[in-house]
């Protein structure tokens, strides 16, 4: 592979031996991938803050063998968000937006939107949205660009249009379904109230800056949170570390 270039995001990196790192990015035109970046690690390092996580960058990258990991070659910033790791609420939302995109996303299969999914979370942290209202609309996205968002207009089973202003069962899977398909479940699941879906239905025609006063979800937060966060652990099998600690931080409210 000839040299690469993309905009990127830095989700993360871990230590690799004295020097140098591993670091997990998100291309605008590749997707996923990992990387080792050699140096990166020491005092006078070539790549600046330029690999912390959450910083935009035009990363330069070579690929020595397919299906191994990519080797940084350079970066330049193009935008540093790396002040916002100063402060744990926000520090941890990132770590937890990491997590799901790195939990969601297969290496090397672009995804433009979930790009600026990313892009839009971290605009939404700048301009102080609440740190969970930027979590619930992330969610919401990035299970919706993934196919796993179930439909809000007909039930899963039966096809059948759902009521105006009426509740919806909730399967565990995922799944929404009606009353009638409801009633002939064993077992009674949960149900998402009128308010909840006419929250998520905003969620998906509104662009995050649009909930900076928070007045729409205010009511169903923890409703849609409650939903969102079924649906991460049905689809990943278990609950990413970080939503844990972001989960923990907001226990007392
Ligand atoms: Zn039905």
């Amino acid at each position: 592979m000839p040299l690469q270039q993309s905009q990127t995001l830095i989700l993360k990196s871990f230590k690799l031996g004295e020097s140098d790192k591993i670091v997990v990015f998100f291309t605008r035109k590749f997707g996923k991938l990992r990387g080792v970046a050699r140096g990166a690690r020491l005092l006078k390092n070539p790549f600046g803050g330029g690999l912390e996580p959450f910083t935009y960058v035009n990363l330069i990258f070579f690929e020595k063998r397919p299906q191994e990991l990519v080797q940084i070659d350079s970066c330049d910033i193009i935008r540093s968000y790396y002040t916002f790791q100063r402060e744990i609420v926000t520090a941890s939302l990132l770590a937890y937006l990491a997590d799901l995109v790195d939990g969601f996303s297969q290496e090397r299969d672009p995804n433009e939107n979930l790009f600026r999914l990313l892009l839009a979370g971290l605009k939404g942290v700048e301009s102080q949205i609440k740190p969970l209202i930027i979590a619930r609309y992330f969610e919401i996205w990035l299970l919706k660009l993934n196919g796993l968002f179930p439909s809000l207009r007909s039930c899963s089973r039966c096809g059948r249009r759902f009521a105006r202003n009426a509740s919806v069962s909730v399967l565990p899977g995922g799944g929404f379904l009606c009353p009638t398909c409801s009633h002939r479940l064993p077992q009674k699941g949960e149900s998402l109230s009128p308010r909840a879906i006419r929250t998520i239905s905003s969620i998906l025609r509104k662009n995050l800056l649009d909930f900076k006063n928070g007045k729409e979800m205010v009511d169903s937060e923890k409703e849609i949170g409650l939903l969102t966060w079924r649906l991460i652990l049905f689809h990943l099998g278990k609950e990413p570390p970080s939503l844990v600690f972001f989960r923990q931080l907001f226990r007392q409210e």
